[in-house]
């Protein structure tokens, strides 16, 4: 990893109105000297984003929803560029003097604006899993050879990068990822069928968006989670395992060829990641609340119900097969979420969905961005049929 990092980090964030968006604007201003927010991107919030407009003064946005756009033309200072659609998320990383990009997009729209952000040079924070999830190979890459690092936002992978800091990769015997199981993880597997929508919804640990709240129920998130480890740090699926950590407090470990294990600790809030992997490799003061650990009653680990949740095992294998296989998994899933968020399908629908349409699917190794796009195309269409 390159080291090219400067002391105030002028970011442009993408997909600012959403949950991870807000908690960046946070930092940012808990820690102005460090982070300074150069353009920002939403899909339609268009009042949000003008309010986050005003706050910090940008004079480059980006809204994929012409509508929007519209609107917020009327709405904004002259002097405030917009770009739309989804070419304009594209537009805005080049136009933008940003030296890192924090993708935090739900979902692969992120992927085209992330490859324009390696080939203008610009240092990458991802928070969108989606994107390393289907083209993990490529991103990765691309971004060696342009010399960019790409920083891990997810709290697990920002969490792995700190505990791999100092140490060989090859010294690694595995990685540990901590889920908290969601809001299922305790429920009879019979019952899965009947959970609704605002159940699933409610989870134990992390307040996020709609989508990896899903993800995270069904144990999706931690599947996609798995393949993006593979990609950001460059290991066999076999090295990485799986715990359940009811408390969200451990992020995830790495355990070393000595079985000495590292982890890392915070309080469940994104703020922690998003300002690791913008003031990286430094440590900053900021005002984030310390863990206590005389009020913490216990830290607990269990194994994942592998075949009660068939999500963990449908990532593991896209992940080995690799190829487009993670891909139709990533699509498949997207799609079957939606349905599940308009309350179209049941909550097992979303896992059965996925296998259906990997099983359909007739593998690509080492595909290029056009085939990936095609094929994620594909397992749209298919799992919508
Ligand atoms: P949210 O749904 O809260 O926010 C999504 C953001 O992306 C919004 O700003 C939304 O704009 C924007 N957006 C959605 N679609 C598009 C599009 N097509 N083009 C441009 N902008 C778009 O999501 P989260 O913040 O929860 O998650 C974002 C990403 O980060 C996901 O990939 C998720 O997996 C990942 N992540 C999230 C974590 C969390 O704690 N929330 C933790 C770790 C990873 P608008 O408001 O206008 O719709």
């Amino acid at each position: 990893m390159q080291t090219s990092m400067t002391s105030r980090r002028k970011v442009l964030l993408l997909g600012s109105t959403g949950s991870i968006g807000t908690s960046a604007l946070k930092v940012a201003q808990d820690i102005p000297d460090r982070m300074e927010i150069v353009g920002l991107a939403a899909h339609s919030s268009v009042e949000a984003l003008v309010a986050q407009v005003r706050a910090t003064g940008v004079k480059q946005v980006s809204l994929t929803d012409e509508a929007a756009a519209a609107k917020a033309r009327m709405l904004l200072p002259s002097d405030v560029t917009i770009h739309v659609g989804s070419q304009g998320l594209v537009d805005l990383v080049r136009a933008s003097d940003a030296d890192m990009v924090l993708v935090a997009i739900v979902g692969v729209a992120g992927l085209a604006p992330a490859m324009a952000a390696i080939e203008q040079g610009k240092h990458l924070a991802v928070a969108s899993k989606e994107i390393l999830v289907m083209a993990g190979e490529a991103v990765m890459a691309a971004a060696r050879r342009q010399g960019v690092n790409v920083l891990p936002v997810d709290s697990e992978h920002n969490a792995i990068f700190q505990c791999l800091e100092g140490h060989q990769g090859s010294t690694v015997r595995r990685i540990l990822l901590t889920a908290s199981g969601g809001p299922f993880r305790q429920l009879p597997a019979e019952q899965l069928p009947q959970v609704t929508l605002a159940q699933a919804l409610k989870h134990p640990t992390w307040t996020m968006g709609r989508k990896i709240t899903i993800d995270s129920a069904t144990l999706f998130n931690k599947g996609l989670e798995m393949i993006e480890a593979r990609w950001l740090f460059d290991v066999p699926m076999s090295r990485i395992e799986v715990v359940v950590h009811p408390q969200s407090i451990v992020h995830s470990m790495v355990e070393f060829e000595d079985h000495s294990v590292i982890a890392q600790l915070s309080h469940s809030d994104m703020c922690f990641p998003i300002q690791y992997a913008v003031t990286w490799p430094d440590r900053v003061s900021n005002h984030l609340r310390p863990l206590d650990f005389a009020q913490l009653a216990s830290l607990s680990f269990e194994a994942p119900r592998t075949q009660d949740f068939p999500a963990l095992e449908l990532a593991r294998h896209a992940g080995e097969v690799g190829g487009t296989l993670p891909a139709v998994l990533n699509a498949a899933n997207e799609v079957a979420v939606e349905a599940f968020l308009h309350e179209r399908t049941n909550f097992p629908a979303i896992w059965q969905t996925v296998a259906r349409v990997m099983e359909k699917h007739q593998v690509i190794q080492h595909p290029s961005l056009d085939a990936l796009i095609e094929v994620d195309a594909w397992a749209r269409r298919e799992a919508l049929g």
